[in-house]
């Protein structure tokens, strides 16, 4: 058996970013940067007004109230190309160009206007620049804005939009085959299934991970434990990324997946890792294809899905560093001191009257059981050999949901 973290290791080096491809503004949202984005234009790319009001020269309403006549307007998108002189005023609208010869802007509430053509202003301006956004005030043309390796939420989509960028440059989604391996697996919706038979989950929940995290699932089905069909099921790997499989890991006769893959040219990376739930990874390669295969249990397939896929999957697309980053909370109870496998305990999260966040370990930690995991905010990490712990003390968690955590 080899450790979590070194298992960890060995799969990341077999991964490297992929290639880049164009993707429009539209279809770029979770799509990871490829490279970094420069603003091709200075926004505001003039001084703009700031509010609804009047432009103004702040030396003309240094006495208060001070009488104006408006020349013409400026709304947004529309100029007002003449000059402003002492005395005068254009009506601006929030967004429009400020007028040369203005140096503010005083907001309408300030303001009585006199038949159209006068304003006397009663209040407010009392600086040049008031109520003005300077040209590039938000960013300038060439500005290195948006950085490769990063995931495009919405504000940063509106900012390259905002650069006028129609196009960006992002890491092919990486292709993931999936297969699920059992004689006893169905698939979910049959109306008559025999009592031995288990409803296949395992696939579904996995192809959800993918495209959380940014992949394209690629369903191979379910494959019986026939050395046969698992060889011919896993052949539609071909041109994915990588391959999960999962079931047939493990040392039972029926556990397949190392010999069938074998006959395809499996190569084996390794095999076990000090870890519960999951202890009976296996990870290798056939050909150029790294296999990432899984345990059968539900929740030992996820956890393994959360420790070794998703790095994989973050390398692929750039995301630096790999992986869930590790939090540190409180313990909401005791626990027994851990044997050598680092154990992840499905928890609840919540927070204590000082704010802190508590993780409680549920009391039922078999690796059969996905009511547990998809109740778990996340999972309380005990490293091997840890001595008991108490309630209060600080643990690391692997978080699963932002549910617990943003409220
Ligand atoms: P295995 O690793 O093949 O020995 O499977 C371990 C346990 O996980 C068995 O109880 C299987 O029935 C169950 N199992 C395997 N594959 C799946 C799956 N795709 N969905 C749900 N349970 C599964
Ligand atoms: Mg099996």
């Amino acid at each position: 058996m080899i450790t979590v973290e070194e298992a960890q290791a060995r799969v990341l080096q077999a991964f490297a970013p992929l290639a880049a491809e164009s993707v429009a503004l539209d279809r770029a949202s979770g799509r990871v940067l490829a490279a970094d984005l420069t603003a091709r234009r200075s926004q505001p790319p003039v001084a703009v007004s700031a509010m609804d009001g009047y432009a103004i020269r702040a030396a003309d309403v240094a006495m208060l109230p001070a009488r104006l006549s408006v020349i013409g307007a400026a709304p947004a998108g529309r100029k007002f190309t003449g000059t402003l002189g002492a005395g005068q005023a254009v009506r601006i609208f929030t967004g429009g160009s400020v007028p040369s010869g203005a140096d503010a802007v005083v907001i309408q509430e300030n303001v009585v206007s006199e038949d159209g053509s006068f304003i006397r202003v009663l209040d407010g301006v009392s600086r040049p620049g008031a109520n003005i956004r300077l040209a590039g005030l938000d960013f300038t043309v060439g500005d290195r804005l948006l950085t490769a390796g990063r995931r495009l939420t919405a504000p940063a989509i509106g900012l390259a939009a905002a650069m006028n960028l129609a196009d960006l440059p992002v890491r092919r989604q990486p292709r993931v085959a999936i297969l699920s391996t059992g004689d006893e697996l169905v698939m979910p919706g049959e109306s008559s299934i025999g009592e031995d038979r288990i409803v296949a989950a395992n696939g579904f929940a996995l192809a959800a991970y993918v495209r959380d995290w940014g992949g394209e699932p690629v369903d191979l089905g379910i494959a019986r434990d026939s050395i046969a069909e698992l060889k011919a099921a896993a052949a539609g790997a071909a041109g994915c990324d990588l391959l999960v499989t999962s079931g047939g890991a493990s040392v039972g006769e029926h556990d397949l997946i190392q010999r069938a893959l074998g006959e395809s040219g499996f190569a084996l990376e390794f095999w076990k890792v000090a870890l519960r739930p999951g202890k009976p990874f296996i990870f290798g390669k056939i050909g150029a294809v790294p296999v990432l295969g899984l345990p059968g249990n539900p929740v030992s397939a996820l956890v393994c899905a959360l420790l070794f896929l998703r790095p994989a999957i973050d390398r692929l697309l750039g995301l630096d560093p790999p992986g869930i980053a590790e939090m540190s909370v409180t313990l909401g109870r005791d626990l027994p001191a851990n044997d050598q496998r680092q154990d992840y305990m499905r928890a609840s999260i919540k927070r204590d009257a000082r704010g802190t966040f508590v993780a409680t370990p549920f009391e039922h930690q078999d690796s059969s059981m996905l009511s547990v995991l998809a109740r778990a905010d996340g999972l309380v990490i005990r490293p091997p050999n840890a001595p008991a712990a108490r309630k209060g003390d600080p643990v690391h968690l692997l978080p699963l949901t932002e549910r617990a955590f943003g409220a």
